[in-house]
């Protein structure tokens, strides 16, 4: 059977980073979606390409390869994870597929997916492996609650996590005329099957649809990372395709090279990259490479402005209230006397508003009138408060005012 592909990888709308992977490195096509922090998804995905670009057809057992292969890519991660820091938690989904003669062998883990399309239909191939889908099964959930439901991407099966790793496998025969497409969650999250039958239906040729998907996945939103590869399967001599090996590499490879590289550069898929023939090239603003540069200067993403904006105000918030704090500590030791209602008054604080906010209160009244002591000459400025150094300063300060208003007061003498 010959076989056409087309791929594109694409970081979507809203990522900083594209931590898909594919690979084209007939007879094996393979599509990988990493996750964990900082660097881990994009170091995830690609050792799991790396570790499957070395797969060799084998006389018999192609099926058992391939699982062994992806049961390998696991502990690769898995011992990576272990030994840096950095990257420890990281984790990857895989799914994969295998071409030999009529048949199609498919290997998956996790929420990445595997659709057959024939005669017109589109045929969901694999089953993800997520708390969603799980509660589907189980009858908590229907399909279509599923696809909205907030938690959908946690996995319950990735590589990376444990080394008794379970695969899912299936071999199937394909027709001419058949295409199987790989993708990552970035397209089945934002379009939904119809959408996705539509565009095959409408684009034969392989990179065409493969282009198309990934648009139509920014278009709804491209919330995630998008990738997809299609296979074409049609009558003849696979003889030249099989020469022609196409390797591309993924966009995480070329970014993990850079960063020191995710093992011995020999074996990275990447190393035979420039052997893509047979298939049309993706186009130029979707390779890896392009990507991988224009990055630094994207702008920030909404979630990033966000994230910076919160923190901003985060800050504000806290200045604001460490200034309210100290001004109540530094209001407390103040002291004056004022009117209070028309009588002499102690207060506590300071004789002021701050934003509408009165910063004393009254701690004594007196019986003395306020506008009679603002009569006596010392006491004229009662109305805007007389500074004390003390509580028995404020105090001996009422007794002074007491004091005066008897002596000015007429009749008091007697
Ligand atoms: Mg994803």
């Amino acid at each position: 059977m010959k076989i056409s592909v087309g791929a594109a990888s694409d970081i979507g709308r809203v990522r900083e980073r594209n931590e898909d992977a594919y690979l084209v490195h007939e007879p094996l096509f393979a599509v990988a979606d990493g996750m964990g922090g900082h660097r881990g998804g994009n170091v995830a995905s690609l050792l799991a390409m790396e570790t499957l670009g070395s797969f060799r057809m084998p006389e018999q057992g192609a099926a058992t390869a391939l699982v062994e292969d992806i049961k390998k890519a696991n502990l690769r991660v898995m011992e990576r994870g272990e030994s840096d820091r950095d990257l420890r938690g990281m984790g990857t989904t895989i799914t994969a597929v295998v071409a030999e003669d009529a048949k199609a062998h498919v290997a998956h883990v996790g929420d990445s997916r595997a659709y057959l399309f024939r005669d017109g239909n589109l045929l969901q191939l694999t089953e993800d492996h997520t708390l969603v889908q799980r509660m589907v099964r189980e009858g908590k959930l229907t399909q279509e609650e599923a696809g909205h439901h907030p938690q959908r991407s946690i996995l319950t099966r990735a590589l990376g996590v444990e080394d008794g790793l379970d695969v899912d496998e299936l071999t199937l025969d394909v027709h001419p005329g058949d295409r199987i497409l790989l993708c990552t969650d970035g397209l089945t999250s934002m379009v939904d099957d119809r959408t996705i039958l539509r565009i095959l239906q409408e684009e034969p040729d392989p990179q065409s649809a493969a282009d198309r998907l990934v648009e139509a996945a920014n278009e709804a939103g491209g919330e995630d990372n998008i990738t997809v590869v299609v296979m074409a399967f049609d009558e003849g001599d696979d003889g030249g395709t099989r020469d022609a090996t196409v390797a591309v590499a993924s966009a995480p490879l070329r970014a993990a090279e850079s960063t020191g590289g995710t093992g011995d550069g020999a074996s990275q898929p990447g190393a035979s990259a420039t052997a893509v023939v047979a298939t049309p090239r993706p186009r130029p603003e979707s390779t890896a490479t392009g990507r991988v540069d224009r990055e630094p200067q994207a702008p920030p993403s909404p979630r990033r402005r966000r994230r910076r904006w919160l923190l901003w105000t985060g800050l504000v918030v806290l200045l604001l209230i460490a200034a309210v704090i100290g001004t109540r500590l530094f209001a407390d030791r103040q002291w004056y006397v004022g009117d209070s209602d028309g009588r002499v008054a102690v207060y506590n604080g300071i004789p002021t508003k701050v934003l509408g906010f009165r910063l004393s209160h009254v701690f004594e009244t007196t019986d003395l009138s306020a506008s009679q002591a603002e009569r006596l000459q010392p006491w004229r400025s009662l109305g805007d408060g007389i500074n004390a150094k003390s509580l028995p300063d404020a105090r001996s300060i009422v007794a002074q005012i007491r004091a005066d208003l008897t002596g000015a007061s007429p009749g008091a003498s007697g």
